[in-house]
């Protein structure tokens, strides 16, 4: 048995070719599944009843259980329970342009990020595809509205559950599921290198992420533990094939962490090291957290790390400090929620 939320179009035509019926149905069945959003195959008016026992006999409709909401005017975070109990969190963001999700795509992380919640609750398993899709199916229930951007930001490390992530973004991307625009969606990862090269051969127009945070091998040690397997010139390496495949823009994340990696050294070095690469650098001011002793620049000095990579033709913008109230930040409501 196969939760319906976990089967993407083209595996549900296979399903259908192999039990000698027709390929079309799985297209009728993803239209009532995700346009008409029915929470049961006797709904699905269309089907015939022989089909539909059939389907009853190979998948069941389940969804997550949201057990803590918090909201603030313009972002709304959720923890969900998963059938094993786990919890991963999902963060929403109203934006002038739409309405954007964060998901997580592991339960726990193990890429060990030192200024990280999650990377404290270490991994306990990789998400399943259905329950990255339910986290955005049951937000836009919640909120009675569609959301038209995917970041897979929140909890986990996207790469280190490659196939479960990919078959994620097809359900998603179909015009006949989700039907999220690719460039609407957004992966980051922390840098691990032989999955960008696989993802460099992807077919779809989704965005790339990396999680840089430092100029330089010395700092990236100090903070990010996957920089002592894959090092600062593997990644720029691997960017710069992305970038030559896909003809695509690549953004650079950043945390300014006060007195760690916000010194205009600093800046100089990273506007050298991206110089000429078709890309841009989100700062991040850092979302403090209160396990964790890094704390975030002085907007005086994030202004001025700005500066130096504008005037070295960088191109950068400062993250709106969305989720502080609500402890947005990666890991955190779980976290909190734990001790509670
Ligand atoms: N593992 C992936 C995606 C999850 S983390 C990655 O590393 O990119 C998503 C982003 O949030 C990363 O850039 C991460 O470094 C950042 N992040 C983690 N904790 C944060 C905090 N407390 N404040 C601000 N950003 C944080």
């Amino acid at each position: 048995m196969q939760n319906i939320y976990d089967i993407t179009l083209e595996e549900l035509e296979n399903y259908f070719i192999n039990n000698n019926d027709k390929k079309f149905k799985a297209s009728q069945v993803f239209d009532w599944v995700y346009k008409k959003r029915i929470n049961n195959f006797d709904d699905m008016r269309n089907v015939s009843k022989v089909t539909i026992n059939k389907l009853k006999d190979d998948f069941y409709f389940k969804k997550l259980e949201i057990i803590a909401k918090k909201e603030d005017k313009d972002v709304a975070k959720y923890l969900f329970k998963l059938d094993d109990n786990e919890k991963v969190e999902a963060v929403l963001m109203y934006h002038d342009y739409g309405n954007s999700i964060c998901i997580s795509t592991q339960v726990g992380c193990n890429m060990g990020c030192k200024f990280c919640e999650s990377g404290r609750l270490k991994k306990v398993r990789n998400l399943e595809v259905y329950e990255m899709v339910l986290q955005i199916l049951m937000v836009e229930e919640d909120i009675g509205k569609r959301i038209t951007h995917v970041v897979l930001m929140g909890i986990g490390e996207p790469f280190d559950n490659y196939d479960n992530v990919i078959r994620f973004i097809d359900i998603i991307n179909s015009g006949k599921g989700i039907a999220i625009g690719s460039r609407h969606i957004t992966l980051s990862t922390c840098g691990i290198v032989p999955k960008i090269k696989e993802f460099t051969n992807y077919d779809k127009q989704v965005n790339l992420a990396i999680s840089l945070h430092a100029p330089n091998n010395e700092i990236r040690d100090s903070i990010m533990n996957i920089n002592k397997v894959y090092k600062i010139e593997d990644i720029i390496s691997a960017i710069k094939d992305y970038i030559v495949h896909t003809n695509r823009r690549v953004t650079f994340e950043y945390i300014m962490l006060k007195g760690v990696n916000d010194t205009i050294e600093c800046a100089l070095e990273l506007s050298k090291l991206l110089k000429g690469l078709n890309c841009y650098v989100n700062l991040i001011p850092y979302n403090e957290t209160s396990h964790i002793e890094y704390k975030k620049s002085d907007s005086d000095a994030i202004m001025e790390f700005y500066d130096v990579l504008k005037k070295n033709n960088i191109c950068v913008t400062i993250r709106r400090e969305f989720g502080s109230k609500v402890n947005a930040a990666c890991g955190q409501l779980r976290s909190h929620y734990e001790e509670v």
